[in-house]
């Protein structure tokens, strides 16, 4: 690593915030991105996100089936600027049935957004993916939405995250009222009230803002609202906690922001305030070391592997994130896990609605990179000979279970080839019980079986369906106690399998089940999520 930090790369880095946005449906994710790329330039008009969803084959390569069910399967990239910082926004599938790409997203992006819906509180797929974040400490920023519905009160809106998130909320702006009420938002954090008139357009609107509280204008435009906000900012100076920067960068603290993003209330506040806080690209780890984005030596991983327009010809784009020095078209790059050297001539840069060719892309930017089937997530590329391998992209323990049942028999060879190279592709884990030939798939999202089933077809000619199975719950299980591993297989050849990289995992067919077995071997341990290799 060189001591000098080139000044072109630490500018790029620092004015760059890779960040997704983690909700549970319906919480307004979808609305509050076409905000946030509205407020970039990235798009003139609201509605475009939203097209998209339904609409997206027109311009993108997406599955037959995402078309047809016209909800997201896939996670995309969305670029763009606002004021002097490059924001790439990496989007998370809105469905419920989201999937394990939502989850090794999380594990690409520095930070990220919160939104909850006011009436809804935290609800189970944000705990979900908050537990992700957890896992690498990501700050998060909170937005909570639809302030103009009649909602649960701020006050214990914010005892509801701290007690179901365990995190500290610093609020860094106040509503000022509730549904028909709500006035605006007061910015604790710049100390001005922001008041809006509600436009649902789309356009940028900016609304009259007023700097001391105890100015007569305030009692002028809020009547009686204007007692109640200095009483609620009162309270709230000796029952919330100060926004503590450190904390927020160590996970352990998030601002919270109040708004409605239909009504453009509080968007532009939260945005300002998330691109000053929010962290640039943060160093990462490898087996051996950590690798600082303000090295001059370029690095990357791939984090995530999409199948492209042709799927005959096992077309791919793998979605690597650049973590240190500068990416040049056509650069020469080492592919670690294979030992060879290849050249970046087609990478893609991934704008809010059309991929471009890159020709140059700093530490915190995505590219996706075109191959068939020879990067696996998880592959770490560099431009010197260093031994790296990048970790932090896991599998992560499946939430549902099916076994695949071929049409017809003599499909079998091409059945466990798409499943390996499925399951390689991360598509989907495979898993092949000690005790009988039975494949096994597992995922965190339902959607991935019917997303497999459609692909064995299209892509293997393999004509599958898959049926329910006993299993609940999956961990991969290790031990320096052999006789303890020997002991559980042999107790439970149905629940000890393989997975597709070969190592032993334990499928319960109930939560109590697992812990039965975590009691009977204490010597071996039962992890949720496993490293890729
Ligand atoms: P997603 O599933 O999280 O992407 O949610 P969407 O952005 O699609 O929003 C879900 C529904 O909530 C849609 O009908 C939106 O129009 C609506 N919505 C989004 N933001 C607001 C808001 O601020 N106020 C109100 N009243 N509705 C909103």
């Amino acid at each position: 690593m060189s001591e000098q930090i080139d000044p072109i790369l630490k500018k790029e880095v620092e004015r760059r915030r890779t960040f997704g946005i983690i909700s549970h449906p319906d919480a307004g994710k979808t609305t509050l991105t076409e905000k946030l790329l509205l407020y970039g330039g990235a798009i003139q008009m609201a509605g475009t996100v939203k097209s998209r969803k339904a609409n997206r084959h027109a311009t993108s390569d997406w599955m037959a089936m995402e078309q047809e069910r016209g909800i997201s399967v896939t996670t995309s990239v969305m670029k763009f600027n606002y004021k002097d910082y490059e924001v790439n926004l990496l989007d998370t599938p809105g469905h419920q049935d989201f999937s394990e790409d939502t989850y090794r997203v999380l594990t690409a992006v520095d930070s990220a957004l919160m939104v909850i819906d006011c009436a809804k509180g935290v609800e189970v797929q944000t705990k979900k993916l908050m537990e992700v974040c957890r896992m690498r400490d990501t700050p998060i920023i909170t937005f909570i939405n639809k302030m103009d519905r009649e909602g649960v009160d701020p006050f214990d809106l914010l005892q509801d995250i701290e007690d179901t998130l365990h995190i500290e909320c610093a609020p860094l702006s106040w509503p000022i009222g509730m549904g028909a009420d709500f006035k605006g938002t007061y910015n604790i954090h710049k100390g001005e009230l922001h008041l809006f008139s509600a436009i649902h357009g789309g356009a940028i609107q900016k609304g009259e803002i007023i700097k001391d509280l105890s100015s007569s204008r305030l009692d002028e435009l809020l009547g009686d609202q204007a007692d109640q906000l200095r009483d609620e900012l009162e309270l709230l100076e000796g029952a919330g906690y100060p926004f503590d920067k450190e904390r927020y960068l160590a996970g352990k603290q998030t601002p919270v922001f109040f708004g409605s993003a239909i009504n453009n209330f509080g968007v532009q506040e939260m945005l300002d305030s998330f691109v000053e806080l929010a962290p640039h690209p943060r160093p990462r780890a490898t087996t051996t070391r950590e690798v600082s984005p303000f090295e001059s030596d370029f690095s990357a991983v791939a984090f995530k592997i999409q199948a492209n327009m042709d799927p005959a010809h096992r077309d791919r784009i793998a979605f690597v994130r650049i973590c240190s020095g500068q990416f040049k078209r056509g650069m020469k790059v080492r592919h670690h896990r294979i030992g060879k050297e290849v050249q970046i001539a087609n990478a893609t840069i991934f704008m809010a609605q059309d991929r471009t060719g890159v020709e140059e892309a700093w530490p915190g930017d995505i590219i996706g990179i075109h191959n068939h089937g020879t990067i696996k997530i998880g592959d770490t590329f560099t431009s010197t000979k260093e031994e790296l391998k990048f970790t932090g992209i896991p599998n992560f323990a499946p939430e549902h279970f099916r076994r695949v049942i071929l049409r017809n028999p003599l499909k079998s060879k091409q059945l466990n080839k798409g499943l390996h190279q499925l399951a390689e592709e991360g598509a989907v884990q495979l898993f092949k019980p000690l005790g009988n030939n039975d494949n096994i798939l597992g995922a965190v999202g339902l959607l991935q079986f019917d997303v497999i089933m459609s692909r064995l077809k299209d892509e293997y000619s393999v004509d599958a369906l898959y049926e329910p199975v006993e299993y609940h719950t999956a961990r991969w299980i290790c031990s320096d106690d052999a006789k303890q591993i020997d002991g559980i297989k042999k107790r439970y050849p149905r629940f000890v399998a393989l997975d597709g990289d070969g190592n032993l995992t334990f499928l319960a067919p109930s939560q109590w089940r697992l812990q039965q077995a975590e009691e009977e071997w204490p010597k071996i341990d039962f992890n949720k999520t496993r490293e890729h290799e």
